[in-house]
């Protein structure tokens, strides 16, 4: 090997392992182990202080789980990451070192119905609260952030109607205010979209999606770019003074472009304890190695049947930003380059009950709730994943009754469009 950076394709492949050195085994080996031997007392000592990097306890640490966050920061451009339980506890660890109760974070109106539920009343018990605000509007997200906002979210392509956020202008307002901008870049993921680039100071996965890409694992990933400074102002006291969840550490100073990642695995995962599995990593592992390929036909593949359905005379409109009516259409050439991703919505003419008979009668996509499979994937998100939400914040979530959200899959392009059309006569008979 050079020293000349490597391509996204030889990082996605090897970046964050090597051969084992116990074995030569080529692949990571699923290390399926609770506890590591200390050489010595000395080391065990070392390890606890932070002085020495090693393995203690697999709630903290694993040598699979390790080389899964190791690969992601690559992919992400990252100094540091952690890998979760899930994409829920991803959000959760990220907020962690940085908020407080009586904080509060400022997000985007067009989020995944389960953090607009987990942000509205779950981290409310923590005393920590969301505002949320239309981020296509940088001044109306300036105009929310006060004296008590630790973070803005949002994510790069918003399920479920795929509109894309402007992250440098979101970056620019976060930076103003001082304060972190977090992006959940599940949606896109680091092949189409690195927030990094585009100033969000830390990134959040759902692996369970693309990463992993064919439904089998639930995991999450935090990905820091360790370009923040915790130090600037006293508002992230947890990063920037005496600690006392670690025996009064003080993580910025101490650990520099690290002390995020750092809090994240001493503190938060020592004691919120959302750990992903070594059996989950090696998965999502594998799922990384094709992750170009994949994305490269899911991109492909929701393009050609976003312009199929926008033509079709049963279809109101389609929300794709790939295409040329989207509002988000120039966006996108700036935020995803390589493809607007193949999450969208569409619009059937006969409302709510075609929608229904369309979701009945599909063979080929399966109704599930989950996005980012090799599957072409269906939902009616009003009456499952935003069932909870007002009919207002449906709408507002881009989840109205009329709409279907699809996640295009990798299958033959004809075989995707063949069913969506068999499906639509017998719902629009
Ligand atoms: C699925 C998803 C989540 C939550 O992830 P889990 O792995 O299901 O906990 C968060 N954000 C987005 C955009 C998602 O699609």
């Amino acid at each position: 090997m050079t020293d000349r950076p490597m391509g996204f394709d030889t990082l996605a492949i090897h970046a964050g392992t090597a051969p084992d050195p116990a074995t030569g085994a080529r692949q990571v080996p699923i290390y399926q182990t609770t506890a590591y031997v200390f050489r010595d007392a000395d080391h065990a000592a070392k390890l606890f202080n932070l002085q020495e990097v090693g393995y203690i306890y697999s709630r903290l640490n694993n040598p699979t789980v390790s080389a899964l966050a190791s690969r992601v920061c690559a992919l992400e451009g990252g100094a540091g990451a952690i890998a979760c339980s899930s994409g829920h506890a991803a959000q959760l660890m990220a907020l962690f070192p940085i908020m407080q109760p009586g904080r509060n974070v400022v997000a985007s109106t067009r989020l995944y119905g389960g953090t607009i539920q987990q942000f509205s009343n779950t981290i409310r018990k923590f005393g920590w609260s969301a505002k949320f605000v239309d981020f296509d509007d940088p001044k109306a997200i300036a105009a929310a952030i006060d004296d008590d906002t630790r973070a803005v979210f949002c994510e790069t392509i918003c399920n479920p109607g795929g509109a894309i956020s402007d992250l440098d202008a979101i970056a620019r307002v976060a930076a103003h205010a001082g304060v972190p901008l977090i992006v959940d870049n599940t949606t896109a993921s680091p092949y189409l979209c690195r927030p990094i680039e585009h100033g969000a100071t830390l990134v959040v996965h759902s692996a369970t999606k693309y990463l992993t890409g064919n439904g089998t694992v639930t995991g999450g990933i935090v990905v820091d770019s360790g370009k923040f400074d915790w130090s600037a102002s006293k508002k992230f006291p947890s990063l920037s003074e005496p600690e006392p969840a670690y025996h009064g550490l003080v993580f910025h100073p101490t650990l520099g472009n690290m002390a995020f990642t750092f809090h994240s695995i001493a503190i938060g995962l020592r004691d919120l304890g959302m750990t992903m599995n070594p059996q989950g990593a090696h998965y999502t592992l594998m799922g990384i190695e094709t992750l170009s390929l994949r994305m490269q036909r899911h991109v492909e593949n929701a393009q050609t049947v976003a312009e199929w359905l926008e033509q079709d005379p049963r279809i109101e409109a389609v929300t794709y930003p790939g295409l040329k009516s989207s509002p988000y259409h120039n966006l996108a050439k700036m935020i995803t380059p390589k493809g607007a991703g193949a999450l969208f919505t569409f619009r059937v003419k006969g409302g709510y009950e075609a929608c229904v008979k369309l979701i009945d009668n599909v063979k080929l996509f399966s109704h599930v709730a989950n996005l980012g499979d090799t599957r072409s994937l269906i939902i009616h998100s009003a009456s499952t994943t935003h069932r909870q939400l007002s009919p207002e914040a449906q709408v507002q979530a881009g989840a109205a009754p009329d709409m279907v959200r699809v996640s295009i899959g990798i299958e033959n392009v004809a075989d995707i469009i063949a069913d969506l059309n068999q499906a639509l006569e017998k719902a629009t008979a």
